[in-house]
């Protein structure tokens, strides 16, 4: 039997999740539903350089760098709206910049403190202490409409349609950003949260989705599709 899934919303967390479904379960019928265009959509805007802040997600923030790595390699900037940026974070904490560390200054490129010289030369109203790396960002007006792309390659099918019942759907992973939560979505559409029929979607954690990484992973077996 030919799997049917549902995936609502085609927001970055949305489109990653359904090129991951399917590339995982290459026989599905995918299906992508959303309820605006998306220029209306939170994921058209942002483009924050990668970090993570919770080392809880460290695992799944090193397979999106990886993921990123690999765009940037194989495909052009301007096709993703993925780069290669340095930045800083400052803090008068330096406990809180040691965190970061832990979480991923093995992860991105030059991961170091500064030099209070340097500190000094780059910021007005400086804080205390100073990291700097460098880490691919991605401007999600082209990141995710290159998803989407990739999806249709696949022959996943995108559907303007509002969905008013998380039943509605034989086998359903939904990421439905903020607007999902009166249909009862996760917080902030972003944590790995739901578990419909035979698909199990974890996304790419909190922080990975909030800046745009959207690598999702889609655990399936075969037994998972035994009826
Ligand atoms: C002002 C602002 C600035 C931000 N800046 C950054 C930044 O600089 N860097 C960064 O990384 N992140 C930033 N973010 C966070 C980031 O934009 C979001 O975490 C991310 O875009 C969420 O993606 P999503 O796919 O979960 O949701 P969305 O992009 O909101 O997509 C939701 C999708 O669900 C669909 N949907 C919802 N309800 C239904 C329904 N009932 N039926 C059918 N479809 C439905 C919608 O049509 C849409 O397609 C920012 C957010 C905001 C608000």
């Amino acid at each position: 039997m030919t799997p049917k899934i549902a995936i609502i919303g085609e927001g970055v967390i949305g489109c990653s999740t359904a090129l991951q479904v399917a590339q995982a379960v290459p026989d599905a019928r995918v299906t992508v539903l959303s309820d605006r265009p998306f220029e209306q959509t939170c994921s058209f805007g942002p483009a924050g350089l990668f970090r993570i802040d919770d080392i809880a997600n460290r695992e799944f923030g090193k397979s999106t760098f990886d993921w990123f790595a690999h765009l940037h390699r194989t495909e052009k900037g301007d096709k993703t709206g993925v780069k290669l940026l340095s930045g800083h974070i400052q803090s008068d904490s330096k406990e809180r910049l040691e965190q970061q560390q832990k979480a991923y200054g093995d992860i991105v490129y030059n991961f170091r403190f500064l030099e209070k010289r340097e500190i000094l030369d780059l910021f007005p109203n400086p804080s205390e202490h100073c990291i700097h790396y460098t880490a691919f960002a991605s401007e999600g007006n082209k990141y995710v409409p290159y998803l989407k792309f990739q999806c249709q390659a696949r022959g996943v099918e995108f559907l303007h349609r509002k969905v008013r019942d998380l039943e509605e759907g034989e086998q359903c992973c939904n990421r439905l950003g903020e607007a999902g939560k009166p249909l009862g979505s996760g917080n902030y559409g972003c944590r790995p949260e739901r578990y419909f029929g035979k698909i199990r979607c974890t996304a790419s954690g909190y922080e990975g989705a909030k800046n745009l990484r959207g690598v999702v992973r889609a655990q399936t077996s075969s037994e998972d599709y035994s009826d």
